[in-house]
This record gives C-alpha cells, structure tokens and sequence, in this order.
C-alpha cells in the first residue's frame, strides 16, 4: 500500500557521547545517506546538547536533519541549566522531542508543561515531537487508550499542524526493554490517535500529521512495526546509536 505521509525516522542519542562519538555517528549517517540520494524517508537525529553544534557541522548539506531532546518553555531569562527552542533553533535543530517519558518520570513533567513546551518550539518556527504512552501497570488495567487519548489532549500544542508537530507512541514498558506491543495493538492505539487528531486539527490535517511509533524498534522488527497503516516513521533510541541499524530501520520503511 503507498504511504500517503513521508515517513520520519528520528533518533534519540538521549545522554549518550562525547563530542567525538557523536560527530563519528553523524559522519557514517551521512556516508550511508549519500548512497540514496533521494531517501523517500526524512531523518533527523538528536543529539545531548553539548553535541549539537558539532553534530550540526558535520551534517551539513546533507539530507539529515538536527533535533534535541528537550527544551524550556519560556523564550529566555532566568532558567539556570535551561535551554529555549529559539537557541535551538540557532543552532540549526529544525525538531524538538518534549515530553519523552524519561522526562515525565525523571523530571515530573505533565501534559501541562509538555504541552508548554511544546509551543515554544512551535513559537520557534520549529517542530514539536510530542511523545505520549502508558506504563505497563495503565497496559494491565485495560487504561491504554483512555491514557494515551488524555496525554494526547493535555500535550498538543494550541496551533498544532503537519507542519509544526510530529507525535510519537511510545509505550513506557517498551522503551529499552526489548519489549513491543503486537503489531495490532500499536495499529489501534495509532488509529486512536489519528481519530483524536481529527478532533483536534480537523480530518484534512491529521491525515497529514505524521504519527511515529516508538519503543525498542530494531532491524528486525522495524518493518512490521513501521508499515502499519497509521504508523509513519520511528522514535528510534537505543538503535540510533550504531549507523547501520538506524539506517536499516530507515530503510525498512522503503
Ligand atoms: C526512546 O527512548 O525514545 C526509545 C524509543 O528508546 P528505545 O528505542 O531504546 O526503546
């Protein structure tokens, strides 16, 4: 079946590499992305903060874009440690990943504050990657879609678009477990959020919208995870640090 969205595929480095290692990663994208002059999918890395100008250079003129984990939700002033969406975008970031679950369980972010953050990368001219996904013990009570329908709600940007936001399912229990849910699972929690997208920005936009799943994708789950209907790419972690896996599962989308 032809895709009607352009698949994204994004790497999350999360707090991984020193500048060398990042700059390293970067350079074998780009090699391995030169051999496919015209991907038919977009790809974007995010690197730690400390990495992202370097990482910047070294992509440079080829077709993988910049990301970064995190932002601030005020332009500027007195955050300490903070970084807004506007020095992001300085640096040349085009997406902002807000409201990974590592931040919601580290940092105790809710839907308020992610759904702040998310737009100042809005405001910033930049996309937001909204994650959302229920913890195991919400999978067990039967609550998936109740939660993941209330996170969505809370966290979408007032002026979300295809062209400013990205969201990404991600399932707690799934992130670097090794654990998926099935095939059919992901497809209807993905459904539900096109249908809650529908709601949001009207039928035409999430049509548009790109929903991506997220969660201990690798080369050999990525095309049965990647080619459902409502699935358009991957939150890719653990698997974005070695090239070719993250270009395998680039590719499975092919
Ligand atoms: C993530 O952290 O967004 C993620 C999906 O991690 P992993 O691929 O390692 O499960």
């Amino acid at each position: 079946m032809a895709r009607t969205r352009r698949p994204l595929i994004a790497g999350n480095w999360k707090m991984n590499g020193l500048c060398a290692d990042g700059v390293a990663l970067a350079r074998e994208l780009v090699a391995l992305i030169k051999g496919r002059p015209k991907p038919a999918f977009d790809m974007v890395v995010c690197p730690p903060f400390t990495v992202i100008g370097e990482v910047g250079k070294a992509i440079a003129g080829s077709p993988l874009a910049l990301g970064a984990q995190d932002c601030h939700a005020a332009a500027k002033g007195a955050h300490t440690g903070d970084i807004s969406a506007a020095m992001l975008a300085d640096r040349g970031c085009r997406f902002v990943i807000v409201g990974h679950s590592e931040r919601r369980t580290d940092h105790g972010e809710t839907d308020a504050e992610v759904k702040a953050k998310a737009e100042a990368v809005v405001g910033a001219g930049l996309t937001a990657i909204v994650c959302i996904g229920e913890t195991e013990s919400q999978r067990d009570a039967g609550k998936t879609l109740a939660v993941v329908k209330a996170q969505l709600a809370g966290s979408l940007p007032a002026k979300a678009s295809a062209a400013n936001v990205v969201v990404a399912y991600e399932p707690v229990w799934a992130i670097g477990t090794g654990r998926t849910p099935a095939a059919d699972e992901v497809q209807e929690v993905h459904a539900l959020i096109r249908a809650r997208l529908a709601d949001a920005v009207g039928a035409g936009e999430a049509a548009r919208l790109r929903v991506l799943y997220g969660g201990s994708v690798k080369p050999d789950n990525a095309r049965a995870l990647l080619s459902l209907p409502d699935v358009d790419g991957g939150l890719i972690g653990g698997a974005s640090l070695k090239s070719r896996d993250f270009w395998a599962i680039a590719e499975s989308c092919l």
